[in-house]
């Protein structure tokens, strides 16, 4: 099984826009673009929904199959571990393994000192093709980065192997996940964990390390940009120079997690994937529920009126439900609007404000980041939601297609108007 070149993750919390998400990826087919769809979905967002994997399944097969998309498309077991992944096994398709919870954990010194022997021949300056600079390498530095990552790996293999075993070699997708590390990976880290993933036999064929600068969730890139463009050109190098080096499929390429509405690095991105002609797994952060709360807000009455019931629960509960997102969203409670100042908005002040369109000046990324936290009151509304959704699904299916296609396909891997 093969991932296409250039691949999306489109999570979809309430598993309710797939038609409307794999629209967005046909218009762009229209377009001559290429793009597989990967309907996405962790552990923590069916915990905190109350959906299991089935229900993402059977989401991608019926919008596949109502719109006749005959192209590749997959089913991401998102963030997976040994203790979670027999949950997704045969729903699946795609296994995200997350190592990051080991990064720092050490192997056994035996294993170590071997990785550090078989890497012997990098020892000195190292070049890699589309990367200026060189490399200084040192045993300790290998000794160092066996140290932090190996055991890492090592259980990467370990689920890749469990998951093999049920599954079968060849049939799925396998991704290895790094980017929950407390700090990024430099290029020459990824290049030694690729080394020793080949090591372990592990086919992966995209990685997400953590990147430098902070990937909220649903708002732009936060940090230095000369550094991202940098770093994202080296890794892309690295991993070109990996696949040569060591038994690695040969389409391996980059996953960038919540990497929707990193609108200031798209430019960058889109001009590395043509510098190397490699190709990207883009996965979205979840976002296309805020398209479904936009959407129930231009709808007026009672739309606007679950929109702001949302909003206000939200606020309410600000500390619980933002703790399991603590490290990956960034909200000054100042710059909140109190519910009361929001229930006296009209559609468009509501819309304007959530969505994600700087230059707009109702714009609000505080509260824009808060919402998108708020599913779960979202989830407790039970079918009071779900029936809204049915009720306005036109308008907020144009809101979903509109912010896959506009704001991520073209400036991603289009281009033209940034
Ligand atoms: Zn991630």
């Amino acid at each position: 099984m093969i991932l296409p070149k250039y691949s999306i993750g489109i999570g979809d919390r309430f598993g309710r826009q797939g038609q409307a998400q794999l629209q967005a990826i046909m218009k762009a087919k229209d377009q001559g673009l290429e793009i597989a769809p990967v309907w996405n979905k962790s552990c923590r967002e069916h915990t905190i929904i109350g959906t299991s994997p089935a229900d993402t399944r059977e989401e991608a097969d019926a919008a596949v199959k109502v719109c006749g998309w005959s192209d590749a498309y997959f089913v991401d077991a998102d963030h997976i571990n040994l203790a979670n992944v027999d949950d997704f096994i045969h729903h699946s398709d795609f296994f995200t393994i997350d190592i990051a919870d080991y990064i720092g954990e050490k192997a056994a010194p035996d294993d170590i000192a071997a990785f550090v022997k078989n890497n012997a021949k990098y020892v000195g300056a190292m070049t890699i093709p589309g990367i200026e600079r060189t490399f200084e390498i040192t045993t300790d530095l290998i000794e160092q980065i066996a140290s932090k990552y190996l055991r890492a790996v090592q259980e990467a293999g370990n689920i890749y192997r469990h998951i093999e075993n049920i599954k079968g070699k060849d049939n799925f997708i396998t991704e290895v996940s790094t980017d929950e590390a407390e700090l990024p990976q430099t290029p020459i880290e990824l290049f030694f964990i690729l080394a020793a993933l080949a090591g372990e036999s592990v086919p992966l064929q995209t990685i997400a390390p953590k990147f430098t600068g902070r990937f909220n969730k649903g708002v732009d890139y936060v940090g230095d940009i000369d550094r991202f463009r940098n770093e994202f050109e080296q890794d892309t190098a690295v991993i070109a120079y990996a696949v040569n080096e060591f038994p690695l499929p040969d389409n391996l390429k980059l996953s960038i997690h919540s990497g929707s509405d990193k609108f200031s690095i798209y430019p960058f991105i889109r001009r590395t994937l043509r510098k190397f002609d490699t190709g990207v797994h883009i996965k979205t952060a979840g976002t296309t529920w805020l398209e479904e709360l936009t959407g129930l807000a231009l709808a007026g009455g009672d739309g606007l009126a679950i929109a702001k019931e949302v909003y206000r629960r939200t606020f309410g509960r600000f500390d619980e439900l933002c703790k399991p997102y603590a490290t990956v969203i960034d909200i000054d409670k100042n710059r909140l609007p109190t519910p009361a100042e929001v229930a006296g908005w009209d559609e468009q002040t509501f819309a304007d404000s959530l969505r994600h369109n700087q230059s707009c000046p109702n714009y609000n990324p505080d509260f824009r980041q808060l919402l998108h936290v708020g599913y779960k009151i979202a989830a407790q509304l039970g079918d009071r939601y779900q029936d809204a959704l049915k009720k306005h699904e036109e308008i907020i299916g144009r809101n979903v297609t509109e912010n896959i296609f506009s704001r991520h396909l073209q400036p991603i891997f289009i281009g033209g108007s940034s």
